[in-house]
């Protein structure tokens, strides 16, 4: 049998009492008997609270803090964020619907998305969103809504700079992209944007996710920042915001660092000022989503058998990549890693062991936890996977092998 003791993690869930996970200040096994089954996840307001406060504190002021609905798009999450942030990023008809419910002002919702038919196109616009246009056709088809409904589009244009976002986990820049509009193409856009009769209200780059690197941050903030500061004069443009993007990242594997935020908030600081001085009505805005949730949400499956194959011990959980295809290691990692895995309401154990956790999908691609070295597990012990409020549930294919969906918590 390996014996060698599996790498760990650095952060951990800053709340354990007698040697048990509390969420929102409640024991974990009090919100399963409320759930009354497994799996779920669970969300703390508190600790989504305490993010946005340590952004805020942090961030130079007058720029302004988004979120973006992609990362957890759970209404009630939204209902939550929405007044202690400035504006909201959704990326289809369905998260616009969820915004606008959650009550925020319709200038501060904008709508990004490399492929928008014409029909979420007329909606945005008679819902008096900002739309991103991310192509030629795209404006063209928001300036026939804005003609159609009588009504001045709130438009926005998505760059591709040249330049991509460096040791990022998802590159979303630089390059061939699908993603908004290639940067040296601008003089041709803005007549064609001028043509149609529209004026932009805001310019929209988004170089990349996941960085944990805080001088890979300031370089692509800089590079934005040094193209837009080149376009607004060249081309007279009157802009109310820029949306910078934001891409700052958590640790989710062993041996990935916190984030550093010192260094990008002091870049974000002489940034702030050069844009000010240049163009004083406009705003920078930053928009965040795995940074805001993504440490404030666990996954909690049971322990529903327990055995031994060929010298590994594996539990066998109710709960798989079908609720969690990013834990897995299926959703854009080449090498699959450990998320922070726990026994819930056994933290610590006298005895432990090393165990390999599946779900209960017929595919070896149903993996919670690879080789974790855990208390003794029994059955009916509830397994948690930390680092898992963003890009959960919403992003796993619920319906593959028809097991029940799960369910989700915010406390
Ligand atoms: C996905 C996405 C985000 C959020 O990214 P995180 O890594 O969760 O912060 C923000 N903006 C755009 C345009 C996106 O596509």
């Amino acid at each position: 049998m390996k014996t060698d003791r599996p790498a760990t993690h650095a952060s951990q869930w800053p709340d354990i009492r007698n040697n048990e996970y509390y969420v929102g200040g409640k024991p974990l096994t009090r919100h399963a008997a409320v759930v009354g089954r497994t799996p779920f996840y669970a969300y703390d307001r508190g600790l989504i609270r305490q993010r946005i406060d340590t952004l805020r504190q942090q961030l130079p002021k007058g720029i302004k803090l988004h979120y973006a609905i992609k990362a957890n798009p759970m209404p009630a999450l939204v209902d939550f964020v929405t007044p202690l942030v400035d504006g909201l990023d959704v990326a289809s008809k369905g998260e616009m619907r969820i915004a606008l419910d959650a009550g925020m002002e319709e200038s501060e919702i904008s709508f990004a998305g490399p492929g928008k038919n014409q029909e979420e196109i007329v909606s945005a616009v008679a819902a008096g969103i900002v739309v991103t246009a991310e192509s030629f056709l795209q404006v063209e088809q928001i300036a026939k809504a804005a003609r159609s409904l009588n009504l001045k589009a709130r438009l926005a244009l998505r760059l591709n700079p040249s330049f991509e976002l460096k040791a990022s986990g998802m590159k979303m820049t630089g390059g061939a992209k699908p993603f908004g509009i290639d940067s040296e193409c601008f003089a041709d856009l803005i007549e064609y944007v001028r043509a149609q009769g529209l004026e932009p209200e805001g310019l929209h780059l988004f170089t990349g996710s996941q960085n944990l690197n805080p001088q890979a941050l300031c370089e692509a903030l800089q590079g934005v920042t040094d193209l837009c500061c080149q376009l607004v004069p060249a081309h007279n443009l009157d802009l109310r915001f820029i949306n910078m993007g934001g891409g700052f990242g958590i640790p989710y594997f062993p041996g990935e660092p916190v984030l550093d935020l010192a260094p990008v908030m002091a870049t974000l600081g002489e940034i702030q000022s050069t844009v000010h001085k240049l163009t004083p009505q406009t705003a920078i805005a930053l928009e965040f989503g795995r940074y805001i949730v993504g440490e404030a949400g666990i996954y909690v499956s049971r322990v529903i058998d327990k055995k031994c194959s060929r010298g590994t011990t594996y539990l066998v959980t109710d709960g798989g990549l079908h609720h969690h295809l990013a834990n897995s290691g299926n959703f854009g990692q080449v090498i699959r890693k450990n998320y922070p895995v726990q026994l819930g309401n056994r933290v610590e154990g006298n005895k432990t062991e090393v165990v390999t956790v599946v779900g209960p999908l017929c595919t070896p691609l149903d993996i919670l936890a690879e080789r974790v070295e855990l208390p003794e597990a029994q059955i009916g012990d509830l397994v948690v996977v930390r680092q898992s409020g963003a890009y959960g549930l919403s992003a796993s294919p619920t319906a593959f092998l028809s097991h029940p969906l799960a369910a989700e918590i915010l406390v």
